[in-house]
């Protein structure tokens, strides 16, 4: 019997899950719903966890993540979700410096992804692919969500979750920038004015 070897990554993330196991301990007793009722919509980067600079054990709150931290149709969809079935109170939106949605726009993802799939560089200009052929136009047909200004994207989060009709007026919406070198959350007052109860 030949057995399809395991990628490197996925025994490690095994090896890492046994570990996990062990010491599991009472956790298996928490409920559903997240016990302190908050939630935090923040971007996918490898260098932001939310139960790190947010202090979050499991079972405590709801975290969205997605690229940008942008709140797209499904980020509201699991936010309306968070508070209506399970009683979230209060929501932040936390984008963060050096963000990789800043660095392309629509067209320019949309133009590597019609030339060719594979990963493309960045030379801290431009982007360009390692090869070419075997792109496809769907790019070009899609919504990015792509970021100028940090603040401004924070401000654009807070406000249209604010005014969505699911979004009761009364969940208090916070907006903050965190800093990837220092770990910081800077507030962004103009999304935490936008964000106020009303
Ligand atoms: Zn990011």
């Amino acid at each position: 019997m030949t057995q399809t070897p395991k990628s490197p990554i996925v025994e490690e993330v095994l090896a890492a899950n046994g570990a996990y196991v062990k010491t599991f301990g009472a956790k298996g007793d928490l409920a559903l719903p997240p016990a302190r009722r908050f939630a935090i919509l923040t971007c996918m980067d490898a260098r932001l966890d939310p139960a790190k600079y947010a202090g979050l054990a499991e079972g405590d709150a709801h975290v969205i993540r997605n690229a940008g931290g942008r709140a797209c149709d499904d980020a509201i969809r699991s936010l309306v979700i968070s508070h209506k079935l399970l009683g979230t109170r209060e929501w932040f939106v936390v984008h963060h410096t050096n963000c990789g949605m800043e660095l392309f726009t629509d067209q320019v993802i949309a133009d590597l992804l019609e030339d060719n799939l594979e990963t493309a560089s960045f030379d801290g200009q431009a982007w360009s692919n390692p090869k070419h052929g075997g792109g496809s136009a769907a790019g070009h047909f899609i919504k990015w969500h792509t970021i100028k200004d940090q603040a401004a994207s924070v401000l654009q989060g807070v406000r249209r979750i604010r005014q969505h009709p699911l979004v009761p007026n009364d969940i208090p919406i916070y907006g903050y920038v965190y800093d990837v070198r220092t770990g910081r959350l800077d507030p962004v007052e103009a999304a935490i004015e936008a964000g106020r109860p009303t």
